[in-house]
């Protein structure tokens, strides 16, 4: 027998599952001996109190070995000689669109400009090293794309669910914890995700598909009003799923030139801002001594508007690292990532303002990308042209002080004092400093010169929106032509990128049938 209950319990309860069982017995009035197995099938914590509680949702084996499946299993056939689809990027865009076409059974022809996502290791090691960034293999650029060496968030404000859920079985069968099915707000870890990558390549290669690193779209080709396939180290003939990410300037520039329509979108820019995590532990679990043994790194999410623009925390990552995220060679572009344990001793966040593309002169729909481009170079050059990128506490930042000395952080190729209140755009800096006194009132110890803010946060989203027909998710006037995920200006965030890849896949095997 198996039954369902909703339960709240401390946290060394829900963390152990002797005491669980041992719970779950006294509660429901069951002999402990006949609970074979729990399973979790959600879980949140409520942190709004002194006493912070987990809410669980839970199976409850009685007599009986738990037998179902921890997540639903996707049948991939071979697609071996079936018609085939390019996709353009392997970054969890491109990812979930070639499985989903291998599902629908065909072939997709897998198209990636970086490397493989463990050679890729190399050239991120190589950024602290070397203070240089390889414009092919980086933060943004390889297997498994921007999502590969991130915090693995999975959360997503899509209210598709389904779509969702669906995302994260697939993870699950590629060898992502169960736990993504039941936390509220799951994340697999930056040092499983490359092995969690690593196994959707192979289903994709050993279904019939190809995946070709190191090759890089440098153009459609076009026939009539139509794409028939792409140019990179040869000709791939087929419709295109174009998930190319929201750093890939150059194709951004191609289709411009190529008169394929790009509209101008906005953004948000800022920076990151760094704590001690056991300072924010302590401030987000109201408990002097941090968060101990049984709850995980604290996140926050803090939210105000300042003087019609919103500012924000943006992909919080607790217990985690900043990290070098620029795709070129004269840039400094920050970003966060955490590995599973989400055990460093700091905590970070963007913090970020919109930026409306009214805000930027001109009438270019490449505007809100060179303002982009303009404020990462002028964060090098403040950095002394490496990637130690500038830097300052946050009080002294908000009370417009140069930082005469930096905290440690976790930033690895180094921070250089500087002036962020004074160089940086007056339509963030005076926002920012406004929303950080605001989140200072409502979370008390959170402004403090304990906390360091590293730039610049400009990555939020894409500057550009490739426009696509709402049905047919067709560029609005090129047939065969997908543009899909983050890049295309239709996800933000690895689910969302996942949901839209699948769906780009279904469009095209539409597209397809019909021809
Ligand atoms: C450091 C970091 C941390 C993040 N943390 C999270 C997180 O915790 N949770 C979350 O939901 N989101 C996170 N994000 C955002 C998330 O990674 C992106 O939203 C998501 O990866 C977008 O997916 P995508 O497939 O659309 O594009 P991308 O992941 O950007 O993938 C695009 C791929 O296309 C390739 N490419 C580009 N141009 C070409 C070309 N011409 N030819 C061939 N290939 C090309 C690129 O190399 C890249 O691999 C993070 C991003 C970064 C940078």
């Amino acid at each position: 027998m198996t039954n369902e209950y909703q339960i709240r319990v401390v946290p060394e309860v829900a963390a152990q599952e002797d005491r669980l069982k041992a719970y779950l017995a006294e509660e429901q009035g069951f002999d402990v001996r006949t609970i074979y197995g729990v399973r979790i099938l959600k879980r949140s914590i409520d942190a709004r109190q002194r006493q912070i509680y987990v809410n669980l949702k839970v199976r409850v084996y009685i007599n009986e070995q738990p037998h179902d499946d921890e997540y639903q299993h996707t049948d991939y056939p071979n697609v071996e000689g079936k018609p085939q689809v390019i996709v353009v990027g392997a970054g969890p865009g491109g990812l979930f669109a070639a499985l989903r076409l291998i599902e629908l059974g065909y072939r997709p022809i897998v198209l990636e400009r970086g490397k493989d996502v463990h050679e890729r290791k190399k050239d991120l090691a190589n950024i602290t090293k070397t203070q240089k960034v390889d414009p092919e293999s980086n933060y943004c650029f390889g297997e498994g794309g921007a999502g590969a060496y991130s915090d693995g968030k999975l959360y997503t404000r899509s209210k598709k669910r389904g779509n969702t859920d669906k995302i994260l079985n697939v993870f699950c069968q590629h060898g992502a914890s169960t736990a993504i099915l039941s936390d509220a707000h799951p994340h697999i870890g930056t040092d499983r995700l490359s092995k969690v990558i690593e196994a959707m390549r192979n289903t994709i290669i050993n279904s019939g598909g190809e995946v070709h690193f190191q090759t890089k779209m440098t153009q459609l080709i076009l026939e009539g009003d139509g794409v028939v396939g792409c140019v990179a180290d040869k000709e791939y003939r087929g419709p295109v799923i174009l998930a190319t990410g929201h750093s890939a300037r150059d194709v951004y520039r191609y289709l411009s030139k190529a008169k394929i329509e790009v509209e101008a979108k906005g953004i948000a820019v800022g920076v990151r801002l760094e704590h001690p995590s056991q300072l924010i532990d302590q401030i987000q679990y109201h408990n002097k001594q941090g968060r101990g043994k049984y709850l995980p790194a604290a996140e926050y999410a803090m939210v105000t508007q300042v003087e019609g623009r919103g500012v924000y925390s943006f992909c919080m990552c607790p217990g985690g690292f900043v990290i070098p995220a620029a795709t070129d060679k004269e840039q400094i572009v920050v970003n966060g990532m955490s590995p599973a344990s989400r055990g460093t001793a700091w905590s970070n966040s963007g913090m970020v303002v919109e930026v409306r593309q009214e805000d930027i002169e001109g009438e270019d729909v490449l505007k809100v990308m060179r303002f982009q481009e303009e404020l990462e170079r002028m964060c090098w050059q403040q950095g002394n042209m490496r990637q130690t990128a500038p830097a300052q506490r946050m009080a002294d930042f908000v009370n417009g002080k140069l930082s005469y000395d930096l905290p440690k952080s976790s930033y690895a190729p180094g921070l250089i004092s500087s002036p962020l209140h004074f160089w940086l755009p007056k339509m963030i800096s005076k926002r920012l400093q406004e929303g950080f006194k605001t989140f200072g009132r409502n979370a008390h110890g959170f402004l403090t010169n304990e906390a360091v803010l590293i730039a610049v946060e400009t990555r939020t989203s894409s500057p550009v929106r490739i426009v696509r027909d709402r049905e047919t998710l067709q560029h609005i006037r090129i047939q065969g032509l997908f543009p899909c995920g983050e890049g295309a200006g239709y996800a933000g965030g690895i689910v969302s990128a996942g949901v839209d890849g699948e769906r780009c896949a279904e469009m095209a095997a539409v597209y397809l049938e019909k021809r």
